[in-house]
């Protein structure tokens, strides 16, 4: 569900007219809706109203300022995943004591900085990493309070790229080296072990994987509490997938029904890291035609958005629907959507059955509001492109669009060169 529709074959969000912010801020840009976004955080926290639970958004999907604000508003936390997450998470006015620290390679200074802050809790994913969170809580006079990462050996049936818990992974501490790792770490004095967490991976579409790595994370916490480890929180990670195309993922409500039964009277407060169940559908890239070129063999929509900007079709070969801004009612043609980047990898879409658009025509790249902007780079020494969030009938640009001079920012040519 989202609040991308049709009135009079004009694309809107909410009650503005897509083709209108175009027109002002100028293509391509990122568009969120302010009622879907909200929506869809509590679509996944209120079935967990009745246990203890903190919905901690996975900032990485999607890391606007605006965005992590609206759910800090809603009462929820984030997951980060390094020191520059923390620094949004912190502007942005989110409760630290809802704040989970995940990563497998945090810098020392990261920690430092996640200490200083005082976060809710590090998901420590080494005995190194573990070792140094408590030399430097100890100097600082503070004490860490962390859980464990564990790789539960679980197949998520994902994507290769996004699956993050099987044993080949790079994530976590081996689930049946874990005990070790707990009593070690149980020992050290300045951290307060009180967590196991897990993340499987992203873009499930099954519940049953989730429960197979909750079950393995229960049976460690009794074996961690029969040795006097105090386990409070249990963390299941993210990863609740969403429809980019035929997918048919579990309704977040079907996928707490599952994880309540298995917890009933267990006494833990539960963390969830969901990324892009919640800004995924939320948010949609716009772009606008800028040629069309057709060979023997294809047809080339070329438009002014580029793997720059949405990596994702690239990088995973994932699927995006794209639809008219303004439907015409033209032909459908087989055609390739690429952009203007010198890679042939550079492309949103393949061999797809599409409107014959023409140049100056406006398309909405669908459900690329998770891992959409956040994945962007400036390749090409293209500008990052502008963020904007509907709300009813107005829009709020809430990142603007890079000028040139962003590009040099920081640059400088040494005095050898002058
Ligand atoms: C990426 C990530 C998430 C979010 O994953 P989604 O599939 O977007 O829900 C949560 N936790 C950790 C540790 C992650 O790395």
């Amino acid at each position: 569900m989202h609040h991308f529709h049709y009135v009079d074959n004009e694309l809107y969000c909410e009650d503005t007219p897509v083709q209108r912010i175009a027109q002002e801020v100028g293509t391509p840009f990122y568009l969120y809706s302010h009622a879907t976004l909200k929506m869809h955080f509590e679509a996944f926290d209120s079935p967990f109203r009745d246990v203890p639970h903190i919905t901690c958004f996975s900032m990485k999907s999607n890391s606007n300022l605006a965005v992590i604000r609206l759910f800090a508003l809603e009462g929820g936390g984030v997951d980060i995943v390094s020191g520059g997450e923390l620094y949004r998470a912190l502007k942005a006015e989110v409760d630290p004591g809802k704040i989970v620290f995940s990563g497998v390679g945090k810098r020392p200074e990261d920690l430092a900085y996640g200490l200083d802050s005082d976060i809710l809790m590090f998901n420590t994913e080494s005995s190194q990493e573990i070792e140094r969170l408590n030399s430097i809580a100890g100097e600082m006079g503070k004490k860490a309070r962390i859980a464990l990462r564990v790789n539960p050996d679980v197949d998520p049936e994902t994507h290769p790229y996004i699956s993050t818990g099987l044993r080949e992974n790079k994530f976590g501490i081996d689930i049946r080296e874990a005990p070790d790792q707990y009593a070690k770490a149980s020992k050290m004095p300045n951290l307060e072990v009180m967590g196991v967490s897990c993340h499987i991976g992203s873009q499930l579409t099954q519940v049953d994987p989730f429960v197979e790595a909750l079950r393995k994370l229960l049976s460690l916490v009794d074996k961690l509490r029969a040795m006097d480890i105090p386990i409070r929180y249990l963390d299941l990670g993210g990863g609740l997938g969403i429809t980019y195309d035929q997918e048919e993922p579990p309704h977040p409500t079907e996928y707490a029904e599952a994880i309540k039964k298995e917890v009933k009277g267990l006494d833990l407060t539960l963390i969830f890291e969901p990324g892009r169940v919640i800004t995924g559908n939320a948010g949609i890239l716009v772009t606008k035609v800028l040629y069309t070129k057709s060979t023997d063999e294809k047809n080339f929509l070329i438009v002014d958005a580029a793997m720059n900007d949405l990596i994702r079709p690239s990088l995973y070969s994932s699927y995006h629907a794209i639809q008219p801004v303004v439907k015409k009612g033209r032909r459908v043609i087989k055609a390739d959507v690429v952009g203007p980047i010198c890679e042939s990898g550079d492309f949103l879409a393949k061999d797809r059955e599409i409107d014959a658009y023409e140049p100056d025509e406006l398309m909405a790249v669908m459900s690329a509001g998770a891992y959409g902007f956040t994945m962007s780079s400036n390749y090409n020494s293209r500008p990052r492109v502008a963020e904007v969030m509907v709300r009813g009938d107005q829009y709020h640009v809430v990142r603007e669009r890079e000028r040139y001079e962003d590009l040099i920012r920081g640059e400088r040519i040494p005095d050898f060169l002058q």
